[in-house]
């Protein structure tokens, strides 16, 4: 069938009292915030799902999920038509994991404009739901990754390839290493800084002026002997939705955090610059006082005058991944004598 007819199909299994009710979140079986915000995005959202969902496989998951819900969830089945929809419309329209992201924990990599996913929960075998989901496992994604930390092994070192193992770890998905001696620094992006059409100028600690004159920063730089270059790229809805480009600076930030955590304690000394500004707090101290957090402060890769575009070609990564995507960018720097211990 058309995938437009299946989404009808979706839409006309609740009635109009169901829908009200899960627009005002007063719907009285249990319905995961997930789940009803997919139904409610189905409904709403402009999303068009051209092509076909063979009728085959659509008949059988729904029987399956049926079937499962049946013996598992015995005590709610008004609940049961829910999930069922929501997995129908999560597996053949959207094409997305039929579980959400803090339910298991699913990775997602974004290349020319479209998401993989990499599932640690995914069961194989003829039996299992999870083959109607357009995951892939864990192990592909990470025996990916292993590799090209080998790879940085041979060419740049151990230290190096630990830093890009917990550079994955934390969830990023290209990483690349630059002498920092190759690096070049623009005094152009530092003008732009001052221009302040980002808001950022003088407005924290992670930006200009509050991390040093170029000068300064140059030297910090090159203070350690190599650069690796990190990104993790994102799906928007539209490149326009400035409300999910937010969303993914702060999955960024959160990332970019929990690396330092995992770094600071295996390098005798690092620095971590990350895109843009901080926004940690809800106001910065600067410049009345130093940060809250000095040990986690991830000053602006922008405002230490480097393109990012120009580090991404050095470091052999992609600038941009596709259509209705963002991509942002952070950066370790570190010695590569410098491991103190292996990196867990
Ligand atoms: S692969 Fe299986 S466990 Fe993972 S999201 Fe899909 S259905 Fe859920
Ligand atoms: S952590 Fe807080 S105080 Fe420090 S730079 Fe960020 S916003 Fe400012």
């Amino acid at each position: 069938m058309r995938k437009e007819e299946l989404k009808e199909q979706i839409l006309g299994a609740f009635s109009a009292e169901e829908w009200a009710a899960m627009e005002e979140d007063r719907v009285t079986v249990p319905l995961r915030a997930f789940n009803r915000e997919t139904l409610l995005r189905l409904r709403d959202g402009d999303e068009d799902f051209p092509g076909e969902a063979e009728d085959g496989p659509v008949a059988e998951l729904r029987e399956m999920l049926e079937r499962y819900l049946a013996r598992e969830w015995a005590d709610e089945p008004l609940a049961h038509k829910y999930v069922v929809q929501v997995c129908l419309a999560l597996a053949f329209l959207y094409e997305k994991p039929m579980h959400a992201p803090d339910a298991v924990k699913y990775r997602t990599l974004v290349e020319n404009g479209r998401a993989k996913y990499f599932c640690p929960a995914r069961e194989e075998g003829a039996g299992s739901l999870c083959r109607f989901c357009p995951t892939e496992p864990m192990a592909a994604l990470e025996a990916r990754q292993e590799a090209r930390a080998a790879e940085t092994a041979r060419q740049s070192g151990e230290t190096s390839a630990a830093v890009q193992r917990a550079v994955f770890r934390a969830s990023f998905q290209d990483a690349g290493v630059i002498p920092t001696g190759s690096l070049r620094f623009h005094k152009e992006v530092r003008d732009t800084c001052e221009g302040n059409r980002c808001r950022g100028y003088g407005a924290s600690c992670a930006c200009p002026p509050a991390v040093g004159s170029p000068e300064e920063c140059r030297a910090r730089v090159l203070g350690f002997e190599k650069l690796q270059l990190f990104s993790k790229a994102y799906l928007l809805p539209d490149s326009m939705d400035f409300s999910a480009v937010g969303s993914a600076m702060r999955d960024f930030k959160e990332c970019a955090w929990a690396l330092g955590r995992q770094l600071r304690p295996r390098l005798s000394k690092l620095l971590i610059l990350s895109n843009e500004g901080c926004g940690r707090c809800k106001a910065c101290t600067w410049p009345e006082e130093a940060c809250r957090f000095p040990e986690e402060l991830q000053p602006s890769i922008e405002g230490f005058g480097f393109i990012v575009s120009e580090l991404a070609k050095q470091a052999g990564i992609p600038y941009m991944n596709g259509k209705d995507t963002v991509t942002f960018f952070g950066a370790v720097l570190y010695d590569e004598n410098g491991l103190i211990s292996e990196v867990e």
